[in-house]
């Protein structure tokens, strides 16, 4: 990778930080040549309106969180509508790359068990499965888009611990896994200087920071050398058998921000790693799962981040990544909480450290 090629801003405003240099990739076509930008320059967010449904009251799922986040980034004018791309249903086609033929079949029909519904957390209803199958699209166009122009954003998605035969905790379709495995079979590796050594295919790199295990994806790839799963979770938390991933960091119950982020600079416990996966592994894709279930006050973390530390640590893994000229994709992930309003802002967090890479790297 050359990064001594830079070639600049287009728009010729703002110095471009050091650490943010976008080399020449990114120029490059790929399969998604079809995409249409809705208009605008900034950081693209990919969002549908049909990322809820109707559940029963109670529910303790606070689906009403993913149009609240986009209504909190328009209203604190983070984005603008024009930055808002809208994704499409996720083919079956696409879902079967990942999910067995039994499976899609009877959760798109509505013949699950009754008792492995029970074990996704939501009754089945065909108002889910058009959820599903949009976030799943959205993480997917979030992808695409980010091949592009280096940075996308949805504001769902994150579904980890969706197996290939079973939904699993609040997961039914694994959105991170059918992306990475579309774009591994869908075409080869964007650049000529690119060291995959993977006979076909991108390479990706699944960053997953939510409080849970990545356990659903770590299982999917398992034996995939061009997937590399990272998970650095809450050790005791859901779900209580771990899956092996490619690396896996578990932290103790009440990991604070001092223990989670190096002090003094916007750096964290995966500088141990990360810098080092991106020149070894040289991924042609990151997905990101921001999840923000560590922070402090979250139902189901056992961890103590703040908003800050939330921050650093977003801001954190897509500035290395842009860095490094690799295209970065992010996706929520976990987040629960009653005051639907305050989870909506902690999500919008992620959106706010990309929005901050994306001016201060030029993209
Ligand atoms: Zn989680």
């Amino acid at each position: 990778m050359n990064r001594g090629h830079y070639r600049g801003h287009p728009r010729g405003h703002d110095p471009i930080p050091e650490e943010c240099q976008w080399p020449y990739r990114r120029q490059r076509s790929v399969s998604s040549e079809q995409l249409v930008s809705p208009g605008s320059g900034g950081l693209p967010v990919v969002h549908h309106s049909r990322y809820v449904c109707e559940l029963p009251p109670r529910h303790r799922f606070p689906m009403g969180k993913f149009p609240r986040v986009l209504q909190v980034l328009l209203q604190d004018q983070v984005i603008s509508e024009q930055q808002v791309w809208t994704p499409e249903l996720v083919s079956e086609d696409v879902l079967r790359g990942v999910h067995t033929a039994e499976y899609i079949h009877s959760f798109l029909s509505g013949t699950v068990e009754e008792e492995a519904q029970r074990r996704t957390g939501f009754p089945w209803s065909p108002g889910l499965v058009r959820r599903c199958r949009y976030e799943t699209g959205g993480t997917l166009l979030a992808a695409e888009v980010a091949l592009q122009r280096g940075l996308a954003c949805s504001t769902a998605g994150g579904t980890h611990h969706a197996y290939p035969d079973r939904g699993s905790g609040y997961c039914l379709l694994n959105d991170l896994a059918v992306t990475a495995q579309h774009l591994r079979s869908s075409s080869s590796p964007l650049s000529s200087s690119s060291s995959s050594s993977s006979p076909s295919g991108r390479k990706v790199l699944i960053v997953d920071l939510d409080v849970h295990q990545g356990d659903g994806t770590a299982f999917i790839f398992k034996d995939e050398p061009g997937v590399f799963t990272f998970s650095v979770h809450s050790q005791k938390n859901f779900p209580l058998r771990k899956q092996r991933s490619d690396l896996d960091v578990g932290l103790p119950d009440a990991t604070e921000d001092g223990r989670y982020l190096s002090t003094g600079k916007l750096a964290f416990l995966i500088e141990a790693h990360l810098p080092g996966l991106l020149d070894s592994f040289r991924p042609d894709l990151v997905l990101y799962d921001a999840g923000v279930d560590p922070h402090q006050d979250d139902e189901l973390g056992r961890l103590r981040l703040t908003d800050r530390g939330l921050y650093q640590r977003d801001l954190y893994v897509m500035k290395t990544v842009v860095a490094r000229g690799v295209p970065i994709a992010t996706v929520v992930g976990g987040g629960y909480a009653r005051d639907v309003d305050k989870l909506a802002v902690r999500h919008s967090i992620v959106h706010r450290a990309a929005t901050q890479v994306w001016k201060e790297c030029g993209l």
